[in-house]
C-alpha cells in the first residue's frame, strides 16, 4: 500500500462532511500547509513524506473524528520532521491543533524496549500523558499507516522493534478504545513482521478452510434474507466479517491449533433499524437453526466493558459446520468500528447518547484525575468504577470475556501510580509518592545499592522528592556509596526496602567481620 501520491484533499473533505465540527476550510488549510512543509522529503517506500500525512488525515476522517483533530492529523510531523515552529502553528491553526500536535509528537519520544515489564507501563503511561483522547487516536493512525507500510523499513532489527510495538502496545490500547477496525488492522499489519513463522502457519491453516467457510456463509445468509423476509422483517442489511490473522493465531494458541474448535471465522453480521428487531431477528433465527449451547450472548443488555453492544449466537447450519451471526443496529455497528472516535462527533440518537456516556464512564478510568472537560461531551460523568462495570462481575461470561473484564479491573490501578522516564526513555511504573530511591530499585539493585544522588529532569533533588507522572530520572552513583536506614524509612515500594535490608545486613556482618579480626 505504499501510494506514490498522496490521497487527494477531496477524499478527506468527502470522509468529514456533515459531521459536527466538520470545518472543511481548516482541514484544507492544514493539508496545503503540511504538503508544503514536507515538500522534497521521502518515506523509504520513495513516495513523497505527505503520503503519509495526508492517510493519517484520511483515516481519522474516515473514523469520525472532529476537523481539528484531522487538521491535527495532516499537521502531526511538521514540528518534529519539517521544523515548523510552534507559534507558527498556533498562529495558523490555533491552539487546540497545536495542542494536538504537540501531544502527539511528545508520544513519539517513548519507545518500547522489548522488555516485558515495562510493557504494560507504556501502555498505562500513553494513556496517562496523552490528555486528550484524540492525541491517543492521532497516534494510532500515525502507527496504523506506519505499520501498513512496514515493508518498507529497510532493517529487519528495526521492522521487527515496531512490529511488536504495534501487537504489545498499540493494539491493545485501539482494543480498549473499543475501535475494533484500528485493532484489527493493526495487528494484521504488524504481524507478519513481528512471527514470520506463526504466520505463515496461520494462512496456511486458514487457506485450507477458506472455501467451506465462504460456501456456508453463502448459503446461510440466503436462507436468512428468507427467513426472515418471510417474518416479515425486510429492512436489513448484511455484512461478513473474516476474522482477523492475528486475532486466529492467539484462538489457535488457546486451542491447541485445532481450527474444528474455532466457529468465528467467518461470522455473518446483520444490521437492523431498530433494537426490538435485533431481538425478534434471534428468535426467527433459533427457530430456524439449532443454536450452539452456551454461545449466546447478550451484549445489546450487557454491553462488554469498552461499550461493544450486538447480540452473539452460534448456529449449527447443516452441514457438519456452525456460524456465527452478530445482530445490532446501525449506531452500535458504528462504535462497534470505530469505538470512541465514532463519539466524539456523532450524537444522534438515543442510544448513542447512552453508549457514549457509558463508554466515557470507562474512559475515565484510563484518565487518573483527568477534568471532565478534557473528554468531549462527558459531563455529568461521575469518577470511580461506574455501576455498570462492577454488574458485569456478576454476569456469566465466557473465558475471553472474563478475560477482558480483568483487564478493565487492571485500568482502576491506574489512578494509584505515576510512571517516570529512565534517561533512554523506558518508562517505569512506580507508586504514588514513590521517590528517587524507589526507582534507583526498580531499574536495578545494583543502581539502588550505588546512588549517591539523583536528578530529576535535569536538576539536582532531595532522595526524599515524591516523583511526579513524566519525571524523567537520573541516578548519580559513586563506588563507596552505600544504604543507609534513613533510605529504608523514606522508600516507599516493598522493593526498594527488601534490598537496603540485605545491603545493610551485608554492611552489618562485614562491620562485624572486621571487629572480630
Ligand atoms: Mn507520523
Amino acid at each position: 500500500m505504499g501510494t506514490a501520491t498522496p490521497r487527494p484533499l477531496s477524499e478527506i473533505l468527502t470522509a468529514l462532511a456533515g459531521k459536527e465540527g466538520g470545518d472543511g476550510e481548516l482541514v484544507t488549510k492544514a493539508y496545503e500547509f503540511a504538503q508544503k512543509a514536507h515538500e522534497g522529503q521521502r518515506r523509504y517506500s520513495g513516495a513523497p513524506y505527505f503520503t503519509h500525512c495526508a492517510e493519517v488525515g484520511f483515516l481519522l476522517a474516515e473514523a469520525g473524528m472532529d476537523a481539528r483533530a484531522v487538521a491535527a492529523g495532516l499537521l502531526h510531523d511538521t514540528i518534529e520532521d519539517a521544523g515548523v515552529k510552534p507559534a507558527t502553528m498556533e498562529e495558523l491553526f490555533g491552539k487546540e491543533v497545536l495542542t494536538l500536535v504537540e501531544g502527539v509528537t511528545k508520544l513519539g519520544t517513548l519507545r518500547y524496549r522489548g522488555m516485558e515489564r515495562h510493557t504494560e507501563s507504556l501502555r498505562k503511561l500513553f494513556a496517562a500523558t496523552a490528555k486528550d483522547i484524540r492525541v491517543l487516536i492521532i497516534k494510532l493512525m500515525d502507527r496504523l499507516h506506519n505499520a501498513r507500510t512496514l515493508q518498507f523499513v529497510p532493517k529487519e532489527e528495526k521492522r521487527t522493534r515496531i512490529a511488536l510495538e504495534t501487537l504489545e502496545i498499540y493494539a491493545p490500547i485501539a482494543d480498549r478504545l473499543g475501535m475494533s477496525v484500528a485493532k484489527q488492522e493493526l495487528e494484521d499489519a504488524a504481524f507478519p513482521y513481528a512471527y514470520p513463522k506463526e504466520y505463515e502457519k496461520t494462512r496456511e491453516l486458514l487457506k485450507e478452510r477458506k472455501n467451506e467457510n465462504e460456501k456456508r456463509l453463502e448459503k446461510t445468509e440466503h436462507d436468512l434474507k428468507r427467513e426472515l423476509g418471510e417474518a416479515g422483517l425486510r429492512e436489513f442489511r448484511t455484512e461478513a466479517r473474516i476474522k482477523g490473522l492475528y486475532s486466529m493465531f492467539r484462538k489457535l494458541e488457546r486451542k491447541h491449533w485445532d481450527i474444528s474448535n474455532i466457529y468465528d471465522i467467518l461470522a455473518l453480521r446483520i444490521i437492523f433499524p431498530s433494537v426490538a428487531d435485533c431481538y425478534s431477528a434471534l428468535g426467527i433465527i433459533h427457530g430456524h437453526w439449532r443454536p450452539v449451547p452456551g454461545k449466546i450472548k447478550d451484549y445489546i443488555a450487557f454491553p462488554k466493558p469498552n461499550g461493544y453492544q450486538s447480540i452473539h449466537t452460534t448456529v449449527y447450519t447443516g452441514d457438519g459446520g456452525a456460524l456465527e451471526m452478530q445482530l445490532r443496529t446501525e449506531a452500535m455497528h458504528r462504535e462497534a468500528l470505530y469505538g470512541i472516535a465514532s463519539h466524539l462527533t456523532y450524537k444522534d440518537s438515543q442510544q448513542g447518547a447512552k453508549s457514549t456516556r457509558r463508554s466515557l464512564e470507562w474512559i475515565r478510568q484510563f484518565f487518573p484525575g483527568k477534568s471532565a472537560a478534557a473528554i468531549p461531551a462527558a459531563e455529568g460523568a461521575k469518577a470511580g468504577v461506574p455501576e455498570w462495570v462492577k454488574d458485569l462481575a456478576h454476569t456469566e461470561m465466557g473465558a475471553d470475556e472474563s478475560e477482558e473484564y480483568m483487564d478493565t479491573l487492571k485500568t482502576d490501578f491506574f489512578s494509584h501510580r505515576v510512571f517516570v522516564f529512565t534517561p533512554k526513555g523506558d518508562v517505569i511504573d512506580l507508586p504514588i509518592a514513590a521517590t528517587p530511591i524507589d526507582f534507583a530499585y526498580a531499574v536495578h539493585s545494583d543502581l539502588g545499592n550505588k546512588m549517591s544522588g539523583a536528578r530529576v529532569n535535569g536538576k539536582m533533588v532531595s532522595l526524599d522528592t515524591a516523583l511526579r507522572n513524566g519525571d524523567m530520572v537520573e541516578i548519580i552513583t559513586k563506588p563507596s556509596a552505600k544504604p543507609s536506614r534513613k533510605w529504608h524509612d523514606i522508600a516507599k515500594t516493598n522493593m526498594a526496602k527488601k534490598h537496603i535490608r540485605a545491603a545493610l545486613a551485608h554492611v552489618e556482618k562485614d562491620a562485624e567481620k572486621a571487629r572480630k579480626r
